[in-house]
């Protein structure tokens, strides 16, 4: 057997392979082969079956055996799946994304591996097709199960119906069908459970693109041609047609044969998004996201592997689907904090999409109108191509945004919608058109307390305070997720004075029914609506018209698409910017252009008005004048200074265990085991409390890590980790390229 190639290593032993088995292991590790014929079938790639501390797991096939075990303590590979080997640049996509993010490669794999049964056959069911198709002496009931068969297969030699589904459709019993199929006229057999995805086309008609719109199709289409790496800034602002044009990106790729994957942040912006595609494309294409049930992921994994899925549409885990060979990958709004995985394996969706398209020679289309620093950085300075698209679509313009002092413009009492702001929304509410109030914060109130004693509603398990949700009476930790009743008294001093401080988008909603009480209202938070489907049927409701006032957290800001929606009001524009990290600016830059892009987006002008206590800060200057460019270059200057990212390079170290006193000295053993980061140029800073000191019961201690940008800072934290061995159950994690900070 000589599947690797002439070289062979010295004390490498024919009988032995290297398995990255799929589990929180780093892998590869040796194992026998099996028996002969099973042998035969193992090719790098295979998927197999491995034994691994008592368990079978599911393991990838490396290469050849890198021995220095003895072969009597090796263990056998089960079963050779029957599965399409995975490719090779999707291997080695594994082994560089385990690098680069300090994650072991078994769990890489098990990323790559999340779909239900694949151990097993692929599921099949017995169906009947066509056979004979001629029956002597035939009754009426037969004659009729053969005919309406020959009319449903409309000439289709491959068509398949079950028994059932033939005998309904004959209106005869399923006996009759059997009848029909022992006089071999018809014919049973077994086919693929799981249906296959229809043929999307990419030459239907279309309606016809802009001129902005037509050149940036072409630009991107050229990239898609060219079976390279070709990174892409597509940059416009919402509303340009960006998705025009990127879906005739995808269409290039479905004409080249090769598989496109596009990324969205947000679940809910999926089914949408799949109609405009079946719209497109005469068909809808496979979906990937953590709400798809296993039949669904089943389904889609298999056919990417097989390279029978052209286009899937999915969640930043997408990007760990076998495809065979991938042309495209598409970031929706590129910019956005959905695409970085917190945890479990630590890695940011946007750059691991990155490294993907380059390790597979294809194009990577980065879309936003509100593009990451990093990314502007990148095609400023020449590594991606800029794609632009200036102008809204057709008759939409852009908003105008203005800026109302709250200090001068006050609200009453525990009251947050300004006079001028109420005036602006009587206005728009009085000619029909749609108003949204933007307020970026879950629940009812942030806070609770007691007005007698002055004791704060916290989480017991974490150093947080327990938001109220009036709606359904419960508090809840944002963090950990904990909740209780909203108690009717002061837990310390039984006093029933308790205040709710500062709003959330619940309290917001009381407010603005109360103001404009024959306003229909929507509230639109990620945790009221009961469902991924009822919030998708909010949405459309009030894309309908069928709601005239919309109270909204985060997930209004993106991608949807509300044509009378005029004013957006931005409660609080200033939230974002308090006791921030180094994004804080660009953050709130970011969601309060995407916010205020709501506006107008059809006909009717549109309008966005942030209330702020600091209209001269330069970020709400910069928003009110649609300074983007600005921005980004006072912004990008301020941090090349410093050497913040993508100027240079950090990484979070988070040190987390019950036991406060030997987190802080693990913390404090590592601190003083620096030498290997020094060496390399490495700065550290802290150990110190995390902001949020307390999680789940876990003491947190964090450090940050601060490197210039040509340094590899992964071997240099790998030795400091080594250094370290004994931990005393104190986890350590960490996040390169860090997004969050507390
Ligand atoms: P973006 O992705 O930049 O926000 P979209 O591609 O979603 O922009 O386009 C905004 C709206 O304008 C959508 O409703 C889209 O259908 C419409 N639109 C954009 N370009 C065209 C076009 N060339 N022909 C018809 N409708 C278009
Ligand atoms: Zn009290
Ligand atoms: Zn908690």
């Amino acid at each position: 057997m000589d599947l690797f190639g002439e070289e062979k290593l010295e004390d490498h032993n024919p009988q032995t392979i290297s398995v990255v088995p799929c589990a929180p292991v780093p892998g590869p590790y040796d194992y026998l082969l099996p028996d002969q014929e099973e042998a035969q079938a193992v090719q790098p790639g295979s998927y197999v079956t491995v034994p691994l501390g008592g368990r079978e797991v599911i393991g990838i096939v490396w290469g050849e055996g890198q021995g220095g075990v003895p072969l009597k303590k090796l263990k056998r590979i089960g079963q050779v799946l029957d599965l399409p080997p995975m490719p090779e640049p999707m291997r080695q996509f594994l082994v560089r994304a385990a690098d680069y993010t300090m994650t072991p490669l078994g769990e890489m794999g098990r990323l790559a591996t999340r779909a239900p049964d694949l151990a097993e056959p692929a599921p099949t069911k017995r169906v009947v097709v066509a056979g004979s198709l001629v029956l002597e002496k035939a009754t009426q009931a037969r004659a009729k199960v053969l005919e309406i068969f020959r009319h449903l297969a409309d000439g289709r030699e491959d068509f398949t119906i079950t028994r059932m589904e033939l005998a309904r459709a004959a209106e005869v019993g399923a006996g009759v069908v059997s009848g029909v199929i022992e006089a071999g006229a018809l014919r049973e057999t077994l086919a693929a459970r799981d249906p296959s995805y229809r043929r999307l086309d990419p030459d239907r008609p279309r309606t016809e693109l802009n001129e902005h719109q037509a050149q940036a199709a072409q630009e991107l289409q050229e990239a898609v041609r060219r079976h390279a790496f070709e990174p892409v800034l597509l940059h416009g602002v919402t509303g340009s047609g960006k998705t025009e044009a990127y879906l005739e990106a995808v269409a290039e790729c479905l004409r080249q044969g090769r598989q496109a994957l596009v990324l969205l942040p947000e679940i809910a912006l999926t089914d949408s998004f799949l109609s405009r595609m079946e719209n497109r494309f005469g068909a809808r294409p496979a979906e990937w996201h953590s709400a798809a049930n296993g039949v669904e992921r089943r389904r889609c994994w298999r056919a990417v592997a097989q390279g029978k899925a052209q286009v899937v549409v999915g969640a930043r885990s997408a990007l760990f689907l076998p495809f065979r060979d991938l042309g495209l990958i598409v970031v929706d709004e590129e910019h956005d904090g959905g695409y970085k995985q917190e945890e479990g394996a630590i890695y940011h969706g946007r750059d691991m999409a990155v490294l993907r398209a380059s390790l597979s020679k294809a194009a990577i289309v980065l879309a936003s109108a509100t593009p990451s620093m990093e990314t502007w950085a990148n095609a400023q300075a020449g590594r991606y191509r800029n794609v632009n698209l200036p102008v809204r679509f057709g008759a939409a313009v852009e908003p105008t945004i203005g800026a109302i002092d709250i200090r001068a413009d006050k609200p009453d009492k525990d009251q947050w919608i300004t006079p001028t702001l109420a005036r602006e929304i009587a206005q728009t509410l009085g000619r029909g058109e749609q108003a949204l109030l933007f307020l970026n914060r879950r629940g009812y109130a942030p806070l609770t307390l007691c007005r007698k004693c002055g004791e704060r509603f916290n989480c017991p398990h974490c150093d947080t305070w327990l938001v109220s949700h009036r709606f359904t009476g419960i508090m809840q930790c944002h963090m950990c997720g904990h909740t209780e009743k909203e108690p009717p008294k002061c837990r310390e001093c039984g006093s029933d004075e308790l205040a709710a401080c500062g709003p959330g988008v619940e309290r917001l909603a009381e407010e603005a029914a109360a103001r404009f009480p024959q306003a229909r209202l929507s509230i639109l938070s990620s945790d009221m609506a009961p469902s991924a489907a009822a919030l998708r049927e909010q949405i459309s409701v009030i894309a309908n018209g069928e709601a005239d006032l919309i109270v909204g957290t985060q997930i209004v800001a993106k991608g949807h698409n509300f044509p009378n929606l005029t004013l957006v009001g931005v409660v609080d524009a200033d939230l974002g910017l308090q006791g921030g990290d180094f994004r804080a600016a660009e953050r709130t830059f970011q969601l309060i252009r995407q916010v205020a892009g709501r506006a107008g987006r059809a006909q009717k002008p549109g309008k966005a008005l942030l209330q702020t206590v600091a209209p001269d800060q330069p970020v709400m200057q910069m928003l009110v004048r649609n300074d983007e460019t600005g921005f980004l270059q006072i912004e990008s200057r301020g941090r090349a200074q410093v050497g913040a990212p993508p100027f240079g390079r950090y990484v979070g170290v988070i040190f987390s265990g019950p036991d406060e006193a030997k987190v802080w000295d693990i913390a404090q053993q590592f601190a003083r085991a620096s030498g290997p980061l020094r060496e390399a140029g490495i700065q550290l800073l802290g150990p110190a409390p995390a902001p949020i000191t307390r999680i789940r019961g876990k003491s947190r201690v964090r450090m940050l890590l601060k490197a210039p940008k040509n340094i590899a800072v992964q071997p240099a934290i790998r030795a400091w980790d080594a250094r370290i061995r004994q931990r005393g159950g104190v986890r350590v994690v960490y996040d390169i390229d860090p997004q969050t900070f507390f």
